[in-house]
């Protein structure tokens, strides 16, 4: 699932909630468009602290402010997560549920 349909099925309101999933968190520190890396410890020291509306300044900062309107324009390579290596041949699938070089299944 890619970061953007994630984000949907939350309500803006929502957002430490969201926030609070372990794969979110370790997805948004491997995505290298923004330095996420550096500003995470403040979300995760509000999801520690369950304070919203923390959460929500951060979310109006930047780098997740940026992030998200790189997502809202659709910028291709946010779908890594979507990534998946074939375990018959190696290559490196693109989202499919069956790998494009010998159809071997993902799972
Ligand atoms: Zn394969």
């Amino acid at each position: 699932m890619s970061l953007q349909s994630y984000l949907k099925q939350f309500e803006p309101g929502h957002f430490l909630e969201a926030a609070s999933d372990f794969h979110f968190l370790v997805y948004i520190t491997s995505i290298d468009l923004v330095p996420i890396k550096e500003n995470i410890k403040h979300l995760i020291d509000a999801i520690k602290a369950k304070d919203m509306l923390q959460a929500y300044h951060w979310r109006e900062e930047q780098p997740w402010a940026t992030l998200e309107q790189l997502l809202q324009e659709n910028v291709t390579g946010l779908t890594s997560s979507d990534e998946w290596t074939c375990k018959q041949c190696t290559y490196i699938n693109q989202g499919r549920l069956v790998c494009d070089m010998c159809g071997y299944p993902k799972d």
